[in-house]
């Protein structure tokens, strides 16, 4: 697995709370590191939550999205719902009119791929084969699943996530286009890395922030529809 969480070796201070909080006991010392096991982790981001020194380093993908724009390419972001919450009091057309500032074509609500994937689920609801349905909606328990749990695989419903699903749509309705996935999880830019047809690339909210920093671009609050 490709590294999406790594330790910052030098600011590590041995004080095992990430140890405690991994869920899968994902994380061993060794030559008084703290080190994640890639094949063990399913990226849940509580050790990235609660490490004291700010050792954990979330793989970053804003010069790569850079480059897309750079390269004239049309890239479409699919937001993440939580972006109500990350920056309170900034609707969609306020923060669609600030990604079109840093060089997106546009912006939509991931709430559209939600919409495809549930009528999805409607249908294996209706179908009635199967007595457990676990959706598939969120990559770490995806992960979880499938390197802890394996025996619960079948259970795992064979759904696009919302995200895939969204960004599907958007490259049918604006063929060769990018699309970057924007939100506040690092198990997304697992997710995408492994379904590449879909996703171009994932921003964290952390990452979009400092891009905004970096610009100069401000986000108005309640911006008006016009
Ligand atoms: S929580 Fe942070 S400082 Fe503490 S052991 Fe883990 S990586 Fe090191
Ligand atoms: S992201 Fe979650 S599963 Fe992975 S090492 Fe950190 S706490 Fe453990």
């Amino acid at each position: 697995m490709a590294e999406f969480l790594k330790l910052k070796k030098s600011n590590c201070k041995n004080c095992y709370k990430c140890i405690r909080h991994c869920p899968v006991k994902s994380i061993r010392f060794s030559g008084n590191q703290a080190n994640i096991i890639a094949d063990e982790c399913i990226l849940c981001g509580q050790c990235f939550v609660v490490c004291p020194q700010d050792a954990k380093e979330i793989a970053d993908s804003t010069e790569r999205v850079k480059y897309f724009i750079e390269s004239g390419e049309k890239v479409y972001a699919s937001l993440a719902p939580s972006f109500v919450a990350n920056y309170d009091g900034v609707g969609i057309e306020s923060i669609t009119s600030a990604l079109k500032k840093l060089g997106f074509a546009g912006a939509e609500e991931t709430a559209v791929g939600a919409t495809i994937v549930k009528t999805e689920y409607e249908r294996l609801v209706r179908e009635d084969k199967r007595d457990i349905i676990i959706s598939s909606c969120c990559n770490s328990v995806n992960l979880l699943i499938q390197k802890h749990y394996p025996e619960a695989l079948p259970y795992l419903a064979d759904v696009l996530s919302p995200m895939q699903a969204h960004c599907q749509d958007l490259k049918k309705r604006y063929p060769g286009c990018k699309t970057v996935f924007i939100g506040p999880c690092v198990s997304k830019k697992e997710e995408a890395a492994r379904y590449a047809d879909y996703t171009d690339d994932v921003l964290t909210f952390e990452e979009l922030t400092t891009w905004f920093k970096e610009a100069g671009i401000t986000l108005e609050k309640n911006m008006a529809r016009t």
